[in-house]
């Protein structure tokens, strides 16, 4: 185990790599720079309604400049289509008005051992490139006397899922909301997903995924990882 000094020497020793290059230089590679989604302090600023109009506007700008013509059928709605599935859809993780509620209730069976929800699939868009990423989640956790409703698992896994995402955050900010839910650190997550920008563009790797994972509390020895693995491949 490494102690909190090092811990701490390394992560400031990665950011003064990471601010030392260029975007350029970052190019492809997804850095990953923190749990939290680096949001602005006004982010709320605008209503839902008044930032879908500012980015239709905008993307009608961006499909101008690239010299579509926007008087064609096929495309003059593609603004408002566009800014309505961002901020509605693919994007409404942003905000966290729309974080799914979370009732708890009590472990009546006494159920002690963990519970595994697996192949919770979901897409995403990466931070990166704006192009969507698609797996599988699996998470677990083992009860400290409260449950949830197994859906909610799945609803959490959605929700930070629709926001620009880097795996490796996505991964931890699901993990820290069930613990944070389920009061307990006893929480695990695995992601297996697929890049689109690794595959349909730039490398264009099509077969290799990517596998991030968390293992908190119980979870973090050998054995239960295994175990969670057993029930995963199973
Ligand atoms: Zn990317």
């Amino acid at each position: 185990m490494k102690n909190q000094d090092t811990l701490l020497e390394e992560l400031i020793d990665s950011n003064a790599i990471l601010n030392s290059l260029s975007d350029e230089e970052i190019g492809d590679d997804h850095l990953y720079s923190g749990i939290d989604t680096p949001m602005k302090p006004d982010a709320f600023k605008l209503s839902d309604d008044e930032k879908k109009e500012s980015i239709a506007q905008l993307f009608a700008q961006i499909m101008d400049v690239m010299g579509l013509d926007l008087n064609d059928d096929s495309l003059r709605g593609t603004p408002k289509r566009v800014a309505k599935m961002f901020i509605d859809e693919i994007y409404s993780g942003l905000n966290p008005a729309n974080k799914p509620k979370v009732a708890l209730f009590e472990n009546k069976y006494q159920y002690n051992q963990m519970l595994v929800e697996k192949d919770i699939t979901f897409y995403s868009n990466c931070v990166h490139h704006f192009v969507p990423i698609m797996g599988k989640a699996h998470v677990a956790y083992i009860s400290s006397g409260k449950v949830i409703g197994l859906s909610k698992l799945n609803r959490i896994v959605q929700y930070f899922a629709k926001r620009p995402q880097v795996q490796e955050r996505l991964t931890n900010q699901i993990a820290k909301e069930l613990q944070t839910v389920l009061e307990t650190e006893d929480v695990a997550v695995i992601i297996d997903a697929k890049h689109l920008c690794v595959s349909s563009r730039g490398i264009k790797d099509d077969t290799s995924a990517t596998v991030t994972s968390f293992y908190g509390g119980k979870f973090n020895t050998p054995e239960k990882i295994q175990e969670l693995y057993n029930y995963i491949n199973n």
